[in-house]
């Protein structure tokens, strides 16, 4: 199937759903990159913390290779780490991640974590992402990345950014899932016109075995991984599932077209998460 994309960044398209590589390593990233791009994936997160963009670059590689997929028909995006930011730590955990996926331009860059702890000092982490943000501006600015972000940003974090930069992160990737809603970030990023992804959109695994989402999909349906996801797409948030089972990878692309009610999408924010 063909993952409808969604305009963001003023004219850059993205698929409106990526899989998730955390905890994905070596040959099973592999054989789970190779099968999710032949089922109709071609948005796929990564980051340097990951530890498997050698892996996750062997899969794109080797799907572009027997011609299943072309660099112009994927978007990728990987996210720099705290331990490799600094003024000119940035520009080398870029090219080290484009070595290691093979890539010589990646979709999104985002920073990872806004306020690592050895930065939270005295708000040390606002110098640093100023820093930070600029280096990844300068490689936009260069074409090296289609686009630039951020991830796990609270508002107050964005307004600090914001002081400085000259650009407006055009994503912001937190965590969002049924029961799981940041309504300040939300709120702050939809004013902003800041693209929200949805990481960890099954609350990482927690949903499964929630009984009012059951009672969700069973109105539609559905399962609880699609209507999740439904959710995620009617909110305007990007899911990023994640699974390794091939039956899995294949039915969460099943969730475009669902239409949630008004009273469901209320449901389904407020659920324990
Ligand atoms: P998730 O919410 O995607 O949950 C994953 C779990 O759901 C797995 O245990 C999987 O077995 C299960 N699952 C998937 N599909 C299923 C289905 N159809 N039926 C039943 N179970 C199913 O959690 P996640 O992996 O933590 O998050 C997804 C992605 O988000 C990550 O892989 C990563 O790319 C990204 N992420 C980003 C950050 C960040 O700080 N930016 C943090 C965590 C995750």
């Amino acid at each position: 199937m063909t993952v409808p994309t969604v305009t963001f960044n003023d004219d850059r398209e993205m698929p409106q759903l990526g899989l998730g590589t955390y905890k994905l390593y070596d040959e099973e990233c592999i054989r789970v990159i190779r099968e999710a791009i032949d089922l109709g994936y071609r948005h796929f997160d990564t980051a340097t913390l990951y530890k498997n963009e050698e892996a996750v670059g062997t899969a794109l590689k080797q799907a572009m290779d027997a011609g299943d997929v072309t660099r112009d028909e994927l978007f990728i995006t990987s996210k720099v780490w705290h331990s490799h930011q600094g003024e000119h730590k940035v520009e080398e955990a870029f090219q080290q991640s484009l070595k290691d996926l093979q890539l010589d331009y990646l979709d999104l860059y985002l920073i990872h974590w806004p306020n690592p702890k050895p930065l939270r000092e005295n708000d040390a982490w606002k110098k640093r992402n100023a820093e930070v943000w600029r280096a990844m501006e300068d490689l936009y600015n260069l074409g090296k990345i289609r686009a630039i972000g951020v991830s796990n940003f609270l508002p107050h974090h964005l307004e600090a950014l914001l002081e400085t930069a000259r650009m407006t992160p055009a994503v912001n990737q937190i965590r969002l899932a049924p029961g799981v809603y940041q309504t300040e970030a939300v709120n702050f990023c939809r004013e902003h016109e800041i693209l929200l992804e949805a990481w960890g959109p099954f609350g990482q695994g927690e949903l499964f075995q929630n009984p009012a989402v059951q009672a969700v999909a069973d109105k539609y349906g559905k399962t609880i991984a699609q209507v999740a996801l439904a959710w995620s797409l009617q909110e305007g948030f990007l899911p990023l599932p994640k699974s390794v089972t091939p039956s899995r990878i294949a039915s969460n692309l099943d969730c475009f077209g669902i239409e949630l009610d008004a009273v469901d999408l209320e449901v389904l924010k407020n659920v324990s998460g």
